[in-house]
């Protein structure tokens, strides 16, 4: 079992955007993961996207004391170039964003209401932490769930169901406000997408937790790969995802296999 995992009295265990990402991916994975406790090794990716996260957060500590025309100087001196473009590109999207609010009359909209807020629901069993919460318009009560990311593409499928997932925690635990904008911020892309929360987004994200659930109940975790995901994810060999059908590819299969597990051995996978 994977360590840190939250569980009711009951022992059914709390789900995670994560674990439900990871299910959604491949439930083989998941069980490798947050059953088997399979530990995963931060790549160079990943620790962009958490120093982009840190960055982005403690940036709203300090912003309203200093000029927003001086708000290029929080960059961090030691930033690589990528993530001082990207810091740049989410202070320049702050700074219209803040003008336009003050123009408006709005500023105090400004501020996130909350940002790294961990939610737990002892109802449905839930937990997460949301990035950040906006203001979508204070005055008619109405807010925005605000997702980080800083990977070189964009699934939306997945997005929307990890917002669908804050917006169900937000409804049952904070309850302050009406969620009715989802939003992307994607500064590696240079991106920021708006979603309309509907009720299906919400119909559907609990009808992938049941699912999961249900497999965590029945402990049935098929493999669910293709190519691309094996060449991203290599958990298994290509013979394990059922990818070597042709005789005359058993040779090859034998020696890529081989090689493969060596090379899950060298990574510490295995
Ligand atoms: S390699 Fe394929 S089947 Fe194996 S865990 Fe990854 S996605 Fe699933």
């Amino acid at each position: 079992m994977a360590s840190g995992t939250l569980r009711a009295p009951d022992g059914r265990m709390y789900i995670r955007k994560s674990m439900l990402e990871e299910f959604s991916f491949c439930p083989y994975k998941f069980k490798r993961v947050w059953v088997d406790g399979l530990e995963k090794r931060p790549n160079q990716a990943m620790l962009i996207g958490t120093r982009f996260h840190d960055f982005a957060e403690k940036f709203f500590d300090y912003c309203l004391g200093v000029d927003p025309d001086r708000w290029d100087e929080f960059i961090p001196a030691q930033f690589i170039s990528d993530e001082a473009s990207m810091a740049k590109w989410f202070i320049e999207r702050e700074r219209d964003r803040y003008y336009e609010l003050e123009d408006a009359k709005r500023l105090e909209e400004f501020m996130p209401i909350t940002r790294e807020d961990t939610m737990t629901s002892n109802i449905l069993l839930l937990t997460s932490t949301v990035d950040r919460v906006d203001w979508f318009n204070k005055e008619k009560n109405l807010i925005s769930i605000v997702e980080y990311k800083t990977g070189k593409s964009l699934n939306e499928e997945s997005l929307i169901r990890q917002l669908a997932f804050y917006t169900l925690l937000w409804n049952d635990v904070r309850r302050k406000g009406i969620v009715a904008n989802l939003q992307l911020v994607n500064p590696r892309l240079r991106i920021i997408r708006n979603f309309n929360v509907q009720q299906w987004h919400l119909d559907k994200a609990m009808r992938d937790i049941s699912k999961l659930r249900a497999a965590m109940k029945t402990g049935d975790y098929p493999r669910k790969c293709s190519d691309v995901k094996l060449a991203f994810c290599r958990l298994c060999s290509p013979s394990e995802c059922g990818f070597w059908k042709n005789i005359h590819d058993v040779d090859i299969k034998s020696r890529f296999d081989n090689n493969f597990t060596f090379t899950k051995h060298r990574e510490g996978i295995l």
